[in-house]
């Protein structure tokens, strides 16, 4: 029997582990047809999505395949070891930048190597018999395989203790430390399996899950983040002994079998990334700084010898007494020079967006980003499916690992609870792009909460309607920081056709409700021009091509014309279903007056809009048409 099955299967590309009898420990061979399959499946129309999983029930995968690595490096080649593990970080990266979803199943043990595999793409279905881990501190590595990355955008301080401790989580831990997503019945895999190759989306899944049960780990993040926030091992050994309870006493037994140099170069790593530019690159780059010195100088050789080959379970490990010097740690950890890893650059997509309200905008907003490379991972309490997105289970996952967040809301109220809810799990130093239309007062809120966090915000709501979300022409009008705005500046160039920075946080939003004051207002009198226009007897369609290149002439008119059948394509042509809700028209001018009140500004015809739209809604039959059915109303009416 092969180690490895591959195969496709309907729309699906199947990779099965099939080394059941030694824990499916990753080889080398298998990485590298594991690595084939999903470069030729990568372009390959006829596959929709990867699923992994493995053989036999004790194991997903428990490791990489160490023997190997072992003779070689006891004869001091190293070259094999280097080798290996750069080639499976190579794997990692591509699991993690897959343009598809990646769908794994993750039974019993899951642990470092395994980890690699089965934890870095969007779907990571875990299970009652799950236990994931990243042990590797105990054969005296560090948490590698993209690993530290994870560890870095964990809970409060759940990284540290995770690497040092080796704790192994269950099913909620798992999902709350963000190593997996979703949990479902075991029973259940092999149909769910089944009905993804014979084409079913990966949605499926998240109607399958069922609440994990509460997370022990969550439980103790209190004492976690107490005690493992020091700077330095040292710190987190001084922190532990100085309060002797069951959780301390526990910590201190676990981390008495690891490497101390393990350790403390774990730490280091992932302080370094939990930096302003985390990313899947930097962790694997960093990983590899130690892997390649750890047979040399590091404790590898013999963690291998005591766990592995003599199975004596007694390392004697560097620095077993007193503190790891912290040059031995730059040492472990300086950079490599013309040895550094190299990602392949065709297999990294541009980077992964996490793209919260997939509305009238959001959804061809969305997915023009996905048409150009990006990553993007959606999240909408309504809309549960898009074309050529994924869509997470929840706004945490989707906006976990994503270089940017991307919001599309109905308004502030919703956005800065979806900012409150989300933050926490937004890596260090990503881009927070709301696009929505807010007031002011919330855009300059979340923008602070953001820039406190670590994070470039830019609120940028845009012009130009569903046509212009769809077509990629929109207009944004920016406020933020420059270098927000550098950073935000290639995405408006896919969604848009023109971004103006308008000034510091807020601007953007001051801008939007100026000129949606204006847009309510020209609806209104294009409207009523059209009713007044057809009392007197004259033809729509020659209203129109007469003010349509005259002084009457305005966006609503020429663009957007609230008369079926006139000019082009518009909501009026498809029974007012909104377009452009009559309620978001009514949200901005109840905006704009909120703003002009603020500063003191006469505003006579934005005020008049605002009651006009509001009797519309509230009154009459506006909820839930678009703006333009204006139209039909004044028609209907008589002057008063
Ligand atoms: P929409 O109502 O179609 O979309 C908003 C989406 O947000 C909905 O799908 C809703 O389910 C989702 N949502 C609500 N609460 C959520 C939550 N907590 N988490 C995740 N998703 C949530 O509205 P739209 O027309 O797409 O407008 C979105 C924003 O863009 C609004 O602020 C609007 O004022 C602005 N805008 C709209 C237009 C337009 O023409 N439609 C033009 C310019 C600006």
């Amino acid at each position: 029997m092969a180690d490895i099955e591959i195969r496709t299967k309907g729309s699906a590309g199947r990779i099965t582990l099939n080394r059941p009898d030694a824990l499916n420990a990753l080889t080398r061979e298998m990485c590298g047809e594991i690595k084939s399959a999903l470069d030729a499946w990568q372009t390959d129309p006829a596959v929709a999505h990867v699923l992994i999983d493995a053989a036999g029930e004790r194991a997903f995968c428990a490791g990489g395949d160490i023997a190997e690595m072992y003779r070689t490096g006891t004869a001091d080649d190293y070259t094999y070891g280097r080798q290996f593990w750069a080639e499976e970080y190579r794997l990692n990266a591509q699991i993690f930048n897959y343009p598809k979803p990646i769908i794994s199943f993750l039974q019993g043990f899951t642990m470092g190597g395994g980890v690699g595999v089965g934890c870095h793409g969007t779907h990571r279905i875990v299970g009652a018999s799950s236990r994931i881990a990243m042990p590797e501190c105990g054969i005296g590595l560090v948490p590698d395989v993209g690993g530290s990355l994870m560890l870095a955008l964990a809970p409060g301080r759940l990284g540290e203790y995770l690497a040092l401790t080796s704790a192994r989580m269950d099913a909620a831990d798992a999902i709350y430390a963000g190593f997996a997503d979703l949990n479902i019945d075991e029973a259940l895999w092999p149909d769910l399996i089944a009905r993804l190759e014979s084409g079913a989306a990966p949605d499926i899944l998240t109607e399958a899950a069922t609440p994990p049960g509460p997370s022990a780990l969550q439980a103790q993040q209190a004492q976690i983040d107490r005690h493992f926030g020091g700077e330095r091992l040292s710190d987190i050994r001084t922190s532990l002994s100085h309060e002797p309870d069951a959780f301390t006493r526990d910590a201190e037994k676990r981390m008495a079998r690891n490497s101390p140099l393990s350790m403390a170069c774990a730490i280091d790593i992932i302080h370094r990334l939990r930096g302003p530019s985390i990313s899947m690159a930097k962790a694997l780059d960093l990983e590899y700084r130690f892997t390649f010195r750890a047979m040399e100088h590091g404790d590898f050789l013999e963690g291998i010898r005591a766990a592995i080959i003599d199975k004596d379970r007694t390392p004697h490990w560097q620095f077993a007494k007193g503190d790891v010097p912290a040059v031995t740690v730059s040492k472990m950890l300086m950079p490599l020079g013309k040895d550094a890893l190299e990602l392949e650059e065709a297999v990294m997509s541009k980077g992964k967006i996490g793209f919260i309200g997939l509305g009238n905008m959001g959804a061809p907003m969305a997915q023009n980003l996905a048409r150009a490379g990006y990553d993007v991972i959606g999240f909408d309490t309504v809309v549960e499916t898009v074309p050529d997105l994924t869509i997470a289970a929840s706004a945490a996952a989707a906006v976990a690992g994503a270089d940017v967040v991307i919001t599309m809301l109905p308004n502030g109220a919703i956005l800065r609870q979806v900012v409150d809810d989300t933050l926490q799990h937004v890596k260090p130093g990503a881009l927070l792009l709301d696009c929505s239309t807010v007031d002011v007062e919330s855009a300059r809120a979340v923008a602070a909460q953001a820039e406190a966090a670590g994070m470039l915000y830019v609120d940028a709501p845009v012009s130009g309607g569903i046509g212009g979300a769809a077509a990629g022409t929109l207009t944004f009008m920016a406020g933020g920081s420059a270098k927000a705005f550098a950073a935000a500046e290639p995405l408006f160039e896919i969604m848009g056709q023109k971004a103006v920075h308008c000034g510091e946080a807020g601007a953007g939003q001051a801008a939007k409700i100026c000129n949606n004051m204006i847009l309510g207002a020209t609806m209104i009198a294009t409207c009523e021009a059209f009713a007044l226009a057809d009392k007197l007897g004259l033809d729509r369609q020659k209203m129109f091509d007469v003010v349509s290149t005259s002084s009457g002439y305005s966006w609503s008119m020429n663009a957007y014309c609230p008369a079926p059948g006139v000019g082009p394509q518009s909501p009026a042509d498809n029974g007012y279903v909104p377009g452009f809700a009559a309620e978001l028209m009514l949200k901005d001018l109840g905006l704009s007056q909120q703003a002009a009140e603020a500063v003191n500004a006469d505003t006579p015809m934005g005020a008049q809009a605002l009651a006009l739209y509001r009797t519309f809604v509230e009154e009459e039959d506006g909820a839930g048409q678009d703006f333009s059915a204006m139209l039909p109303r004044f028609a209907a009416r008589e002057r008063s």
